[in-house]
């Protein structure tokens, strides 16, 4: 007969592991299945210094291995494949992957989500290298510093305004003549001293001295380029969320995210979305932690249920 899993996280993110450390602590029996190695998003940081508990901060790849071994401890199992199909509509669900297939009672997404790129070439190299897609995980480097924005909507202006209160200077490059933001970062931003706005203006290349260093900045009315130093970037230009495998199966909004609520059930009963892939406000690593342990709950007490009858 297949063995059948009591609960399968897609995931080995923060909130994968987390999900995997309180199922497996529950005594349920816990597959996690990771495409690359442990840690998601984190793996890409050198240092995360607001995840309580590490006093002087902690690299993403340390912190994603704790987080595994911690989860493995309690006899949680990890298998590096990637999930390329799935079938959930029935009592036990279905997972398919490269390295085979797998049965499950319950599910606990945890796919995260990627930060839009600029797609200029290079890019990849420098993150971490002065360019970032996180104000609130990096901002603290550039105190008293000339950082760029770029972006015009919510998360773009939140990322200035909350910049502008530690730089020297913020300059916001937007393709638009206005910000797409809600109207409650307007006034902020337009009255900040130190916020600075480029419209109607694009990246169009990096200057790069070992880091980055500036960028050649396009008018996009004028064709005019300019030369702009600064010593951090910002690209706030949205995320993507890994929910592609998803779509037609469970309720998304209109982004892409997994409609879930605060006890991360989704559309489909026995289905639940744990971190960045879910609906919410604040994609951190304390929040999909936090996430991790409420989906965990959540399927423990369906599998209780359904055992019982
Ligand atoms: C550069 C950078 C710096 C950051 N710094 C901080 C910081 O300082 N502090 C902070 O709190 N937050 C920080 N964040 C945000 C934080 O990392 C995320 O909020 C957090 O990692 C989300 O966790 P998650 O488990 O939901 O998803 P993720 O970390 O995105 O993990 C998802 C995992 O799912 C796997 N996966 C996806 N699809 C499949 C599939 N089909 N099959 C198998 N596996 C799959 C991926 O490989 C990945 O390992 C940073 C993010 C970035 C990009």
């Amino acid at each position: 007969m297949e063995r059948i899993y009591d609960v399968i996280i897609i995931g080995g993110g923060p909130a994968g592991y987390t999900a995997a450390l309180y199922a497996s602590r529950a005594g349920l029996d816990t597959l996690v299945i990771e495409k690359m190695g442990p840690g998601g998003q984190m793996a890409l940081t050198d240092i995360i210094d607001n995840y309580p508990g590490f006093e002087e901060g902690i690299d993403g790849i340390s912190l994603g291995m704790k987080m595994q071994a911690g989860a493995e401890r309690f006899g949680a199992v990890t298998e590096y494949a990637e999930v390329t199909s799935l079938e959930l509509s029935g009592k036990i669900k279905t997972i398919e992957t490269a390295g085979g297939k797998f049965l499950t009672r319950t599910l606990i997404i945890a796919t995260g989500a990627d930060p839009r790129k600029l797609g200029i070439e290079g890019e990849d190299a420098l993150v971490g290298r002065g360019l970032h897609y996180c104000a609130h995980c990096d901002g603290r480097f550039y105190k008293g510093k000339t950082v760029m924005v770029v972006g015009g909507g919510n998360s773009a202006a939140s990322d200035a305004l909350y910049l502008s209160h530690l730089c020297e200077k913020v300059i916001v490059v937007h393709r638009r003549d206005t910000l797409r933001a809600t109207k409650i970062y307007h006034e902020p931003l337009m009255s900040a001293p130190n916020v600075e706005f480029m419209w109607n203006s694009a990246i169009d290349d990096y200057i790069v001295d070992k880091k980055i260093v500036g960028a050649k900045v396009k008018n996009l009315q004028s064709g005019e380029l300019s030369d702009v130093a600064f010593d951090g970037l910002f690209v706030s230009i949205g995320r993507k969320p890994t929910t592609d495998l998803f779509v037609g199966q469970l309720a998304l909004d209109e982004s892409g995210y997994i409609i879930a609520d605060e006890s991360c059930r989704t559309s489909i009963e026995g289905v639940y979305a744990a971190g960045d892939v879910r609906t919410k406000t604040l994609r951190q690593v304390v929040t999909a932690v936090s996430d991790g342990a409420i989906a965990a709950d959540s399927a423990e007490q369906y599998v209780a249920m359904h055992r019982e009858n």
